[in-house]
């Protein structure tokens, strides 16, 4: 199982390393079976670092630039990234593609950067509610797969993530049912076994306003590895329990 948190533009320094201590603390029993990764601003990457260095806790990124260095004013490359500690980093996030209109070819070149410099990118496919109610989820998270994977190979199955996030449940307190997102989950998975073989356990997360009250019941669906978690990853303790849900899910 694996639980990652995109804090996305939330905490200041202090708020931040406040933060990664207490997820260092309250996750420890339960980090031995999940994955438990934190996604801070790029800015507080460093300070983080310093509260998760020798903890099982790892570190992403929310974002990348697929390019090594050049005259890119204000973006981050993933040498930086690599540099500052980060072994994870999410690309395509619906915030991304819907606000700074980021196409699925600019989504496939970052996968291929972060997975060229030995990070695990976390992909993030995800309909919109209009798609969903005109029957086109399937074959709009089908090309975002296509998308951002195309060129790809794997040598295993750590080198990629894949979330499946539907647009109308980040942060709007609705989630996907179970069965919507097993439903998706298991559409995804055929498609990452066609693309890839079968060999390779690729982690598909749930994310979409996942909390300590809905997380049992996502986790115990069959093709459910885990959740991208948005807004409870803000508060440690509720973070921890979403994380304790994937570790009771794991030991079952
Ligand atoms: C997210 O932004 O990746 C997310 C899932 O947010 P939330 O949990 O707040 O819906």
């Amino acid at each position: 199982m694996f639980v990652a948190g995109n804090w996305k533009m939330h905490t200041d320094h202090r708020a931040a390393s406040r933060l990664a201590s207490e997820v260092v603390r309250l996750t420890e029993p339960d980090a031995r079976v999940v994955d438990v990764v934190v996604c801070p601003p790029a800015v507080w990457l460093e300070a983080v670092r310093e509260q998760v260095r020798n903890s099982r806790v790892t570190l992403g990124a929310q974002n990348v630039f697929p390019g090594e260095t050049g005259a890119f004013t204000g973006e981050v490359s993933p040498l930086m990234l690599k540099g500052v500690g980060c072994t994870y980093v999410i690309v395509g996030h619906s915030e991304r593609r819907q606000y700074f209109n980021e196409s699925d070819a600019f989504v496939g070149e970052k996968v291929k950067q972060v997975m060229k410099h030995e990070m695990t990118p976390i992909l993030c496919v995800g309909e919109s509610l209009e798609e969903r109610d005109a029957d086109n989820a399937e074959t709009v998270v089908g090309r975002q797969l296509t998308g951002g994977l195309g060129g790809v190979s794997l040598k295993h199955g750590n080198q990629l993530v894949v979330a499946y996030e539907p647009v109308w449940a980040i942060g709007t307190g609705r989630t996907a049912s179970p069965e919507q997102a097993q439903a998706m989950h298991a559409f995804i998975r055929e498609n990452l076994i066609a693309r890839f073989g079968a060999e390779y356990n690729v982690p598909i997360l749930y994310g979409g306003s996942v909390k300590p009250d809905n997380a049992t019941d996502l986790f115990s669906q069959p093709d459910i590895d885990g959740g991208l978690i948005g807004g409870a990853s803000l508060d440690a303790e509720s973070f921890a329990a979403i994380v304790r849900a994937a570790a009771d899910s794991a030991r079952r």
